[in-house]
């Protein structure tokens, strides 16, 4: 394995990366790559954690891909394992960001490069690269997309002369996923004018990321918080509710099944509240397209891994990936060397370019969501 060619040619540590200091190179091949994604019951994740394994087999690695289950300690299980199996680098999508220090303590004392993978890995001085997106950017994305629904902006993102009060409603992600806390930073300062001019109105009261927080990212949670929310203060339904933040497409879903159970309506035009979301996942591109969910954010999961690829290529060539953030993403130990990518606003109008044309989905799938 790798580690034991960098100790042989006398390796330089984390991040040294193989064949460091002798000149000699090791074939892709003799490298392996342990993958670690969260979960299989995202669409998200699957895309991601295929096309990470796809692009670096084409590259030649040996690679080793496990899901998580959305469990902590079988996360930690597959790393251990992974290292055991002498893995040269490792690809991390971390459920608990704060959960895998023992693990990365591990794979630093054999030298093995550790790549944060989407989600920031906290609190371990053993994370060499970060490659995600601007996850603050995407935050601001999914407010803004949420006051076009409105009305509030126009489409080209000037203020319109729309007046509120609106009521609205504001759902973040799970606390311990790093991710979470930037979409949540992102937006709230988007909607902080609104809110504090009273355009907009939060009857809950709950306008804390711990009052919104979705454990796990759970649909399941996000419907039947929605739920509770729509009887405390909505009169079960009966109350005009216009707006929901949802910070990811299957918190989208759920809130939308628990609106429609509720009376809203079938479809926007009906008087369901626009729900914006994340991650175009196909299930939700389709109710986009059908006028049912209002937005979503899409993070192209093919440029993502090719980061990955391209983060492993450098540590596998005895070099150090490129980073075009230093500073953004510090962990509680360090700022992470990060390579951050853009991601876009999809409503219905542009399904068809940004989805379609660029291969993610093709048109038959978009009217299928499947
Ligand atoms: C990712 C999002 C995703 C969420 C739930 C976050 O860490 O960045 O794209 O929606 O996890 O899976």
């Amino acid at each position: 394995a790798l580690v034991t060619t960098l100790a042989a040619c006398g390796g330089s540590g984390a991040g040294g990366g193989a064949g460091a200091g002798s000149g000699e190179s090791t074939a892709p091949e003799d490298i392996q790559v342990g993958v670690a994604m969260p979960t299989e019951t995202s669409e998200r994740w699957i895309a991601d954690g295929d096309a990470v394994k796809s692009q670096l087999e084409e590259a030649g690695y040996s690679v080793d891909l496990q899901f998580a289950n959305d469990d902590i300690p079988t996360q930690q299980q597959q790393i251990d394992q992974m290292i055991t199996k002498g893995a040269d680098i490792l690809v991390v999508a971390s459920i608990d960001g704060t959960a895998l220090s023992n693990q990365l303590q591990a794979a630093a004392d054999q030298d093995i490069p550790i790549i944060s993978y989407d989600r920031l890995i906290n609190g371990t001085e053993n994370v060499d690269f970060y490659v995600t997106f601007d996850n603050y950017n995407v935050g601001v994305q999914q407010a803004t997309s949420l006051l076009t629904g409105l009305g509030l902006l126009d489409a080209d993102g000037n203020k319109t002369d729309k007046k509120g009060p609106l009521n609205i409603e504001l759902f973040a992600g799970s606390l311990d996923d790093n991710n979470a806390h930037f979409f949540w930073k992102g937006a709230i300062d988007t909607l902080q004018p609104y809110l504090d001019d009273k355009t907009l109105v939060v009857k809950s009261g709950q306008t804390k990321i711990e009052q919104a927080a979705t454990l796990r990212w759970s649909q399941e949670e996000a419907q039947s918080r929605m739920e509770d929310l729509l009887t405390a203060h909505y009169a079960g339904g009966k109350t005009q509710l216009d707006g929901v933040l949802s910070p990811f497409d299957g918190i989208s879903r759920g809130v939308i099944t628990a609106l429609s159970n509720a009376g809203y309506g079938k479809d926007i035009k009906a008087g369901l509240p626009v729900v914006s979301g994340q991650d175009a996942e196909i299930a939700s591109v389709k109710l986009i397209d059908d006028g049912v969910q209002y937005s979503t954010i899409f993070k192209d999961t093919r440029k993502l891994a090719s980061q990955a690829v391209d983060a492993v290529k450098a540590y596998a060539g005895g070099g150090e990936p490129t980073a075009n953030d230093t500073e953004s993403y510090n962990n509680g130990v360090k700022a992470v060397p990060s390579f951050l990518l853009e991601s876009d606003i999809v409503i219905a109008d542009n399904i068809q370019k940004l989805l379609v044309d660029s291969g993610y989905y093709t048109a038959d799938e978009v009217k299928s969501g499947q």
